[in-house]
């Protein structure tokens, strides 16, 4: 996971506007596993289990599904006052991939972008192989 683009100074001092607006996904389906379940894919009910333990949901962007964490009317539910509650290690792709610019500070819009290889074309691309087991979890 790449991670050259974070500034921690930067986004310290936004307090996570995208947070509010864009909460990321967990791009890739082989990190996800690596970080919740030893880089073993679980079965459903394990995988319901990992969800619910780490109070995440599945997401549907674009008709697919990818596991997030979850949202609230403020924005991403994974924030408190001293930001992510994710160490970097386990954050979502996509919040690591976010290129950080400093005219999101001066005008309050956010200029902040994904790379194409973050997007959500390729997340979605990604988790496309194992929506049958996030169908079966989101079915119960
Ligand atoms: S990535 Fe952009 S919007 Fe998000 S916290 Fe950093 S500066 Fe703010
Ligand atoms: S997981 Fe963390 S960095 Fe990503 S949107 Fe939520 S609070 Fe922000």
């Amino acid at each position: 996971m790449t991670t050259e683009h974070l500034d921690e100074q930067l986004c310290r001092q936004c307090r996570g506007r995208c947070c509010d607006g864009h909460p990321g996904v967990w791009s890739d389906p082989e990190r996800f596993f690596a970080i919740f379940n030893n880089g073993e894919i679980p079965a459903a009910d394990e995988l319901a289990r990992i969800l619910e333990d780490w109070q995440l949901t599945l997401r549907d962007v674009g008709g697919i599904l990818i596991p997030a964490p979850r949202e609230t009317e403020q924005g991403c539910a994974a924030r408190d006052e001293n930001g992510c509650i994710y160490d970097i290690d386990i954050r979502p792709g996509q919040c690591l991939a976010l290129i950080p610019k400093l005219d999101t500070l001066l005008d309050d819009l956010i200029h902040c972008h994904l790379p194409p290889e973050s997007g959500s074309g390729s997340a979605r691309n990604n988790w496309r192989p194992f929506q049958p087991l996030l169908k079966e979890v989101q079915g119960g």
